[in-house]
């Protein structure tokens, strides 16, 4: 049989050690961070952690990762690649019969090249752990995932991830100067770090967002920052979500906006920052002179009067809570409620319009108990929204789905993007061809052809 074939060749190929068959070390790849698959497997832990893979291969080299894939299509096995899993959508979850090829062996971290400030990470670095070597030289990545103690850098790649103070910053495509990917029947593709290249479409960035459906990452070359000198921590009250999107936009497009910014609607200000709402917090960087001056020019651009912080205030209590997230999803589950989060985006002229389209498209579905908005992400052009709903955890199955279908209708009709950060994983799928339309949703199939003939890797249902 092919796959006890595979199997006995990735032993060969990676030790017998690193791969694993029994039911009880494969488990833990049954689910990552779906909320969907986190509910049933607290609702049924010993049904959703026994549909685990058939084995999980951890290879402990690039050479490895591409004689893997090697195997695979020799021995027409499927794979889920899979890093932190800390993934919301079930990108990295395997089908029945599928084998999971984990990356987090390939966890190294060193300079390439110290004065250009670019680190070559292993795709299983934890980004913690690269971002912590970092700062003890003095150097910063400045990417804050909200999943930051879990996410490792494949992973980040491969979701197109930003972190919180991606305002001042931008998403992880910015740090990628270069990256190695092992590709089936093509070998390790390595792209070379450089500040910018004109040499057709940049490689790189094919695989940045790729979610493990065109190949394996196994390396990345990311651009690191010296540390900031100085940080500035602010608030305000804009009058009104409406008007603090129109704030937002002027400072974003005069380049004023804080490093970390975020604004909450009414509902979600209480709960997120302690304070009623809505309400705008923002973090200024740099050095001291620099970040103090930037911070004076937005003040006197918009109307809300800012506060900065020197002691206690909504930012630093915002700041020193942000990656608590369990303690959030106990204290709901304690009065029956599940909740989950959709993310999306859209260009100004269309923001408020989306925000209302989608806050009443949750709001529509019976069952809905709780709809709150942020924005966390802003550019010159548009900005990111960011949806958390809570519903009865009794009727996960019906109210989940109902919500997830008629929020990305809602955005897409609007004039948003279904998605800002998070990816397409399992859940959005469906929601390809609202983004990209028939014909781009024909050239992704296309092109996923021509990387992944025999569908070695998980594929789209197109
Ligand atoms: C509490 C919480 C907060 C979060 N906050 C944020 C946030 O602030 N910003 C943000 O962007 N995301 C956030 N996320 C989502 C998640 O952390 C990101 O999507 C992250 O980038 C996933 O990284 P991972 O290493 O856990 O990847 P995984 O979950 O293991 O995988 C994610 C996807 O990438 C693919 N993949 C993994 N490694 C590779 C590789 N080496 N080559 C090719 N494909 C690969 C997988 O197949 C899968 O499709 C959050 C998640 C949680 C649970």
């Amino acid at each position: 049989m092919s796959l006890e074939s595979f199997v006995e060749e990735a032993r060969r190929i990676v030790g017998p050690r690193w791969v694993l068959v029994e039911t009880w070390s494969l488990a833990g790849y049954a689910i990552d961070y779906w909320p969907l698959l986190v509910y049933r497997a607290l609702r049924d832990p010993r049904g959703a952690l026994s549909r685990g893979p058939a084995a999980a291969v951890l290879p402990g080299s690039e050479e490895e990762v591409a004689a893997l894939l090697e195997a695979a299509q020799r021995f027409g096995v499927r794979l889920a690649v899979y890093a932190g899993g800390s993934g919301v959508l079930g990108g990295a979850v395997p089908d029945e019969g599928w084998v999971v090829l984990d990356v987090a062996r390939l966890d190294w971290v060193d300079w390439f090249d110290e004065e250009a400030g670019i680190v070559d990470a292993g795709a299983g670095a934890p980004l913690a752990e690269v971002e912590g070597w970092l700062n003890r030289r003095g150097w910063t990545l400045r990417h804050y995932p909200q999943s930051l103690p879990e996410a490792r850098i494949g992973g980040l790649v491969a979701t197109r991830s930003t972190g919180q103070y991606s305002t001042g910053y931008g998403g992880i495509e910015e740090r990628v100067k270069g990256l190695h990917a092992a590709v089936p029947g093509v070998g390790l593709v390595r792209v070379k770090p450089s500040p910018r290249r004109s040499v057709l479409p940049p490689l790189e960035q094919l695989f940045t967002g790729s979610e493990g459906l065109l190949g394996v990452i196994t390396r990345v070359y990311l651009e690191a920052l010296p540390l900031p000198e100085c940080e500035l921590r602010v608030h305000w009250r804009p009058g009104s979500f409406r008007e603090a999107l129109g704030e937002a936009r002027s400072l974003a497009q005069r380049r004023l906006a804080p490093d970390l910014y975020r604004i909450y609607d009414e509902q979600e200000a209480p709960v997120a920052l302690g304070v009623e709402g809505p309400a705008a917090i923002g973090v200024y960087e740099g050095p001291c002179r620099v970040a103090r001056a930037r911070l004076e020019a937005a003040a006197e651009l918009i109307s809300s009067r800012v506060e900065v912080e020197e002691g206690e205030g909504p930012a630093s209590r915002w700041l020193r809570e942000r990656f608590n997230v369990i303690a959030s999803i106990a204290r709901l589950l304690e009065i029956g409620l599940a909740f989950d989060t959709i993310e999306f985006s859209a260009p100004w002229g269309s923001a408020a319009r989306v925000y209302e389209a989608a806050r009443s498209a949750a709001l529509s579905v019976e069952g809905v108990a709780y709809v709150g908005v942020h924005a966390s992400h802003f550019y010159p052009s548009g900005v990111a929204l960011y949806m958390t709903f809570a519903f009865d955890a009794g009727r996960l199955e019906e109210v989940y789905g109902a919500v997830w279908d008629r929020v990305m209708r809602a955005v897409s009709s609007a004039g948003g993007s279904i998605s800002h950060h998070h990816g397409i994983g399992r859940m959005r799928l469906p929601y390809l061809k609202l983004e990209l339309g028939e014909e781009g949703a024909r050239l992704v199939a296309r092109i996923k052809r021509a990387l992944d003939p025999q569908g070695i890797l998980r594929g789209f249902p197109l």
